[in-house]
Order: C-alpha cells, then sequence, then structure tokens
C-alpha cells in the first residue's frame, strides 16, 4: 500500500486525504494547528456557489479595485507598502485578464463537479454541517451591477449554471425580509450553504475511524526529496525534529503552500488575501425571525450570507492585500455589521463573533491541481475565494493525477 503525506488539515487537505483513503492509500496528514480547519477553513462566507465562480481577473474589476483603494471602507483594501511577492503576483493577475471568460467558464464546471462528492462525503461520513439547500440570490441597488450581472450570466450559461433574472417583486418573494430598496436579483436555485468548519472537522473524524492518521501541532519546516521519495521534516509543539519519506506528498497547506513548492523547486505563487466574517449569534426570536433564510451575495458590497442553522448569520466580506497578517481590524469588521443593520434592522448585532482568514490566492484565480517537479510531489492548493466550493472537486482531481503518475 502507497504511504502518502498529506500537508495541512484545511478543506483541502481533509478532502484530499479522504479521497486517498477511499481509493486505498495509506495516508498521514500533518497541521502546525491543534485542530483541523482552524485557519481560513474556519469561518468563512459558507457559499457553495457556482454562481460566485466569475474570476476576478478582468479590466472592470481592476478599475473597481483603484476606485475602492480611496475609500477607507470600501469591500478592497490594499497596502501600497512595496513588496516583491505582491507586486510580482499583481502583475501575474493582470496577464490573466484574457483568460477571464475561459476560466470563469472552468469554475463553473468545477464547482457543479463539486455538488454531488460533497454531498456524497457528507452522507458516507455522516456529517451534520448546517446545510441549507435554499438557493443563493445575488442583489442589485445599482444598474450598473446589474447590467454586468447580466453578462456574467450569459458566460456562466456556457458552462451549463442556469440563474434567474429577477425584478424587485420577485426578490422579496424569494426573501421576504429584505429590508433596503432593490432593483433586482439573479437567484441560482441550485447553489447551497454549509458550516465548512463543521464540515471538515467531522470529515476528519470520520478519516480517522477509517485509519487516516493525523499529526497535529506539527510545523512541517521543509519537504524536500532524497532522490527517490519526498521526505516531510517537522518540528513537534515541544520542538522535537522529526522527518519521515513518503510514497508521495500533497501540498494542501492554504497560504502556506508557496514556501513548502519553494522547497521542492515549484512556483506555486500564491497570495494570502484577508477576508473577515462576523458570526451574529441570533439569541432572541425577534432577530431569528428577522434573519434570511435565502443565502444573499450583495454584488456591489461584495458581501455574502449564509444561515448556519437557527439561530447563527454568517457574513462575510472584504479582499485586503496586506501579506501574511492574521489581525482582526475594527474598522474591517465594522462594515459588516453595519450592512446586517441597514438591510436587516431588527437582527439584534449585539451578540457577534469576528474572524479573519487569509484566501489561497493564485493570480490565474484557478486552484492548482498539479504533479510537482519531483517524482511523487503533488499540488491541491490555491483556491482563493472558493475553497468551499471547489474542494470536493478538486481532491478527487489531484486523486486522479496521482493515479495516472503512479501507474506510469
Ligand atoms: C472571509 C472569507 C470568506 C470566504 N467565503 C467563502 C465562501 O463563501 N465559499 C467558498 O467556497 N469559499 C470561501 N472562502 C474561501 C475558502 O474559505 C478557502 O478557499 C478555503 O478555506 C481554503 O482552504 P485550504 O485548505 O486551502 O486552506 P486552510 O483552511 O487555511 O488550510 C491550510 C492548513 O495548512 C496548515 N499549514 C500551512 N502551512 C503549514 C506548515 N508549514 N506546517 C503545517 N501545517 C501547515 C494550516 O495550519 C491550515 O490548517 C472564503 C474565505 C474567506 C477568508
Amino acid at each position: 500500500m502507497k504511504h502518502f503525506a498529506v500537508i495541512g488539515s484545511g478543506i483541502t487537505g481533509v478532502t484530499t486525504a479522504w479521497v486517498l483513503m477511499q481509493k486505498g492509500y495509506d495516508v498521514t496528514v500533518f497541521d502546525r494547528n491543534r485542530y483541523p480547519a482552524m485557519e481560513t477553513s474556519y469561518a468563512n462566507g459558507g457559499q457553495l456557489s457556482a454562481s460566485n465562480a466569475e474570476v476576478w481577473t478582468s479590466i472592470s474589476t481592476m478599475l473597481k479595485g483603484v476606485k475602492w483603494m480611496m475609500s477607507p471602507d470600501a469591500p478592497l483594501l490594499f497596502n501600497p507598502k512595496p513588496s516583491w511577492h505582491k507586486y510580482s503576483w499583481m502583475m501575474e493577475f493582470a496577464s490573466n485578464f484574457k483568460n477571464y471568460e475561459s476560466n470563469t467558464i472552468k469554475t463553473v464546471e468545477m464547482a457543479l463537479a463539486a455538488r454531488q462528492n460533497l454531498m456524497a462525503f457528507a452522507e458516507d461520513a455522516g456529517i451534520n454541517f448546517d446545510c441549507e439547500k435554499r438557493g443563493i440570490l445575488h442583489i442589485y441597488a445599482s444598474q450598473k451591477e446589474f447590467d454586468h450581472a447580466h453578462n456574467v450570466t450569459a458566460i456562466y450559461a456556457k458552462a451549463g449554471l442556469m440563474r434567474r433574472r429577477l425584478n424587485a417583486q420577485e426578490v422579496l418573494e424569494v426573501e421576504p425580509r429584505l429590508k433596503k430598496p432593490l432593483i433586482g436579483g439573479y437567484f441560482t436555485e441550485s447553489d447551497f450553504t454549509g458550516d465548512i468548519h463543521k464540515f471538515t472537522s467531522q470529515l476528519a473524524e470520520a478519516a480517522q475511524e477509517k485509519g487516516v492518521k493525523f499529526v497535529m501541532e506539527a510545523d512541517v519546516t521543509s519537504v524536500d526529496h532524497d532522490g527517490q521519495n519526498p521526505v516531510v521534516h517537522w518540528q513537534d509543539h515541544d520542538k522535537t525534529k522529526t522527518d519521515a519519506a513518503f510514497d508521495g506528498v500533497v501540498i494542501t497547506a492554504g497560504v502556506g503552500s508557496r514556501d513548502l513548492a519553494a522547497d521542492l523547486g515549484d512556483r506555486v505563487n500564491i497570495y494570502p488575501v484577508k477576508g473577515y466574517s462576523i458570526t451574529v449569534e441570533m439569541k432572541d426570536k425577534r432577530s431569528r425571525d428577522a434573519a434570511p433564510w435565502t443565502s444573499l451575495l450583495d454584488d456591489e458590497a461584495k458581501i455574502v450570507t449564509a444561515r448556519l442553522g437557527e439561530d447563527r448569520l454568517r457574513v462575510a466580506g472584504t479582499a485586503e492585500f496586506n501579506g501574511y497578517n492574521y489581525d482582526i481590524r475594527a474598522d474591517r469588521i465594522r462594515p459588516l455589521t453595519r450592512w446586517v443593520n441597514e438591510n436587516f434592522p431588527d437582527i439584534s448585532t449585539k451578540a457577534v463573533v469576528p474572524w479573519a482568514g487569509l484566501r489561497p490566492m493564485m493570480p490565474n484565480m484557478m486552484p492548482h491541481v498539479a504533479k510537482g517537479k519531483k517524482q511523487g510531489v503533488y499540488y491541491n492548493t490555491g483556491h482563493g475565494h472558493l475553497g468551499w466550493t471547489l474542494s470536493c472537486y478538486t481532491a478527487e482531481a489531484i486523486a486522479d493525477v496521482i493515479h495516472q503518475g503512479h501507474n506510469q
């Protein structure tokens, strides 16, 4: 039986481990945290959203970004402090404008393929992850954004994703709790939501029961190669240094993947794009009655919502280009709370849990699912703003690449 190491226990690592285990591999997962899913797969927007597959590599997004840079509570924040990593990433991002449509289509196709896998994994592992199958509603107060959505819908249709254009009245029929005046919306009935942390943690537990080994509080300091096999070097919580050779290694380390890839001679140019969320704890009936059950995406504010069971509302947004910085800034949390107050004034925001996470973003906005240069080295990483939506597809995809690699 081939023995594989998986580096990282977020959604990409745990789904990869699960699929490899199911295909008969012996799997060991490493993570520097004490528990799985404690970094970006902790408190994200919750959306399983083929309808958010539009890649950001376009001139219109870049122009919007430049405008937002002038406004302190805009959805985008760019720290202009010089950094080779940031500016080289930006150059590569701009060089991908030409692939805007083809990469959007590919992303929709992956998102559609992921849905079935996700539900199958949840069923096999007996996972309860506050899944709500009520669709995702994109909402618009500006005609310009609404017109842009029309063009995006035509691209989505080429990949087989259908969404319905709604007028203001129809938007309220889908989500009657919305209070702010809107001009229309796009409704993707087939999209859904759920709690990424619950899903990943429970899948990790199920994988462990089926024989996957988890080495936690293990900081992987490097991965190198002895000429035949990849060798993982790690440091335990008590600073003990250990290493071990494996038949193969899959790097699924989120924003940590770039450094590990560099050790192995591979360039995986992931930049950490910070985002924020709040989880509104709805302790009173009035708040629970006022909160939306349909998942929303406010395309102008770039804010998403997901109802996580009866008494939690997740609200997420913001793209911050500020390096490997995990600080939760009050001035970035405030616009999320204000958005809830303005759109759903009857929800109490007295009890709100703030969070920040780093999206592992490739400059072409596509996950890096590929073989490395050296024998036995693989990557399933760089899922950016859509890791929850895409991972159950890319885990299968990397397992196929591994199967081919080991049977050549
Ligand atoms: C605010 C926000 C909202 C979002 N909303 C959505 C959404 O609605 N829908 C959606 O599809 N996606 C969303 N995303 C994106 C999604 O959350 C991410 O793409 C996904 O969680 C990334 O998973 P990952 O496994 O690649 O990374 P992570 O979850 O960060 O996992 C990587 C793991 O690797 C470990 N690691 C890294 N380096 C090392 C090392 N050297 N040694 C040991 N361990 C290491 C880390 O400890 C971590 O546990 C959102 C992201 C943010 C920030």
